[in-house]
């Protein structure tokens, strides 16, 4: 048996973030956790909140874990109307000043990190070890936007200029931000994205992934906690489509972050468009259909740990994860066989316990687009195998990793958010056919490459038009400050998360020349 994911419980800077001590410890905190949460909006001076939803555990759904309370429209205004007035003092403060505040919201979550893994668990199926990676990297982004912030904003540019002119190159938040996260990386995205805002001096209203609203209002706590003002960040969970309706139509909403689906950017920028009002930016992380190619000098056995962890690892629920597989036909019976091997030893289960490998999908729904997507390769497809659900996956929404070969190198063209992989051969000459196919497919996130021949890898660099390429490893796990993160084309408007540019699209710029 090969390791699975055990090198996921390392950053790519080398720094532990767990032990098998701590992590048996965290398990067992995991387990204890005190439960109900529940989560309600957080707007200072709104009336209480409408009847609650109930929040059931996804990996086994007789398991209630809380409830929450979804914003009204009141509510919305409500935040709005708080927001816009807050903004300017928090802009108005030393970048230090608010870079200090998120600093300590990372020693906060440090210290508490048992209870937010808890809650990954719990309400989005994270296991344990992917867990304590979220919250080393929800707390890497408040370090390194912190870091951000007193660099780009802490003092203005001196730009040059005649004798007797001073000119000065001022950053500003723009206003106020709505941040829309998803349900797959509910702490780390979530924070990125509201931290981001908040360090940039922009007044943010954060909308959570309705599947994963506690760990959202947990985190919004914390920030407020360590000194972010009530009004200056707001919490208002509820459904996209509601929350989208209100607010996005508004002309005081001075730009929009998003990380979720490309047909919902799309929807958003039309939504910001349509407005009479100062044009909003738009910062959207969204899908992908990620292929990963091997060519014959490839070595098999790190090919296949390297794609099972980006296939399957977090059951495949990450944009950057491997859908496709192309390898070269030299290797590929080779590959097969490994790669059918090595995913029975795959445990799909409670994520709670330490032995398991997969977790379920997010829910239902998910969970049926995945079935369908299989039936169909099950007619048009030749399956390479299927993992067997563990015993603790009775009453979840669990889906059975599973991997395909396809005849064709026209790949598929839309995202199967999920643990199914797609794998494809081609022949010496028609790498480029291959590199071409990717981008034909209009997305542009990851891209891996398995090869020991420099100039094969060079030339597929230069050809792909992807935002993140990863050599001889997996493809997914990007680190903050180390891989910025991020797609282009149908895959996303950049700058990059974790990326040395990410504050300045939060910012407006303002010039000022004094004559002396
Ligand atoms: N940053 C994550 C990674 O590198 C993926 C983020 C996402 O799925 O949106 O795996």
């Amino acid at each position: 048996p090969i390791a699975l994911f055990g090198e996921q419980r390392k950053n790519s800077m080398g720094a532990n973030l767990a032990n098998d001590i701590e992590l048996r410890t965290l398990a067992d905190q995991v387990n204890a956790a005190r439960r109900p949460w529940i989560a309600a909006p957080l707007v200072p001076g709104a009336a209480a909140p409408g009847p609650a939803k109930a929040v059931t555990d996804p990996s086994d759904r007789r398991r209630a874990i809380g409830e929450y309370h979804p914003a009204d429209a009141a509510t919305i205004e409500k935040a709005l109307a708080n927001a816009v007035a807050a903004q300017p003092a928090w802009d108005a403060l030393p970048a230090a000043s608010r870079a200090k505040i998120l600093e300590h919201a990372a020693d906060l979550l440090e210290a508490r990190r048992a209870e937010f893994i808890a809650l990954a668990v719990r309400e989005a199926g994270k296991t344990i070890p992917a867990a304590v990676s979220e919250v080393r990297e929800a707390a890497d982004f408040l370090r390194y936007y912190a870091a951000m912030a007193r660099k780009l904003f802490g003092q203005p540019e001196v730009l040059p200029g005649p004798t007797g002119e001073s000119n000065q190159l001022f950053l500003h938040g723009r206003g106020v931000f709505v941040c829309i996260s998803p349900w797959n990386f509910p702490l780390a995205i979530f924070m990125g994205q509201v931290v981001a805002a908040l360090a940039a001096g922009n007044a943010v209203l954060a909308k959570p992934a309705e599947q994963t609203t506690l760990i959202g209002h947990a985190a919004t706590r914390l920030l407020h906690e360590a000194g972010v003002p009530e009004d200056v960040l707001q919490f208002i969970p509820g459904k996209g489509s509601t929350i989208g309706s209100i607010l996005l139509t508004r002309p005081e909403v001075a730009g929009v972050c998003f990380t979720g689906s490309t047909e919902t950017a799309w929807t958003i920028n039309r939504t910001l468009a349509a407005r009479n009002a100062p044009i909003a930016a738009l910062i959207a992380e969204t899908g992908g259909q990620n292929a990963l190619i091997a060519d014959s000098s490839a070595l098999p056995e790190q090919l296949v740990k390297d794609v099972v962890a980006s296939a399957f690892d977090s059951a495949g629920q990450r944009c950057s994860a491997a859908r496709i597989l192309f390898v070269q036909e030299d290797i590929a019976d080779k590959v097969k066989t490994m790669l059918a091997g090595a995913m029975q030893e795959l445990a799909v289960g409670d994520p709670g316990l330490l032995s398991t490998d997969v977790g379920p999908v997010i829910d239902e729904a998910s969970r049926e687009i995945l079935a369908a997507h299989a039936e169909r390769m099950d007619r048009e497809a030749t399956p390479i195998a299927e993992v067997r659900l563990g015993a603790s996956a009775a009453h979840g929404t669990f889906f059975a990793p599973r991997a395909y070969e396809l005849a064709s190198l026209d790949v598929l063209t839309r995202e199967v958010f999920g643990p199914i992989l797609h794998l494809v051969r081609w022949k010496a000459d028609q790498l480029d056919q291959v590199v071409d196919a990717i981008n034909a497919t209009g997305y542009g996130l990851t891209l891996g490459i398995h090869s020991r021949i420099d100039d094969t890898i060079d030339h597929i660099v230069r050809r792909a038009k992807v935002g993140n390429c990863y050599v001889n490893r997996n493809q997914i796990g990007a680190v903050v400050g180390v891989q910025p993160f991020g797609g282009e084309n149908l895959s996303g408007t950049g700058p990059k998360a974790g990326g040395p540019h990410y504050l300045l699209r939060f910012a407006t710029e303002r010039t000022v020349t004094v004559n002396t």
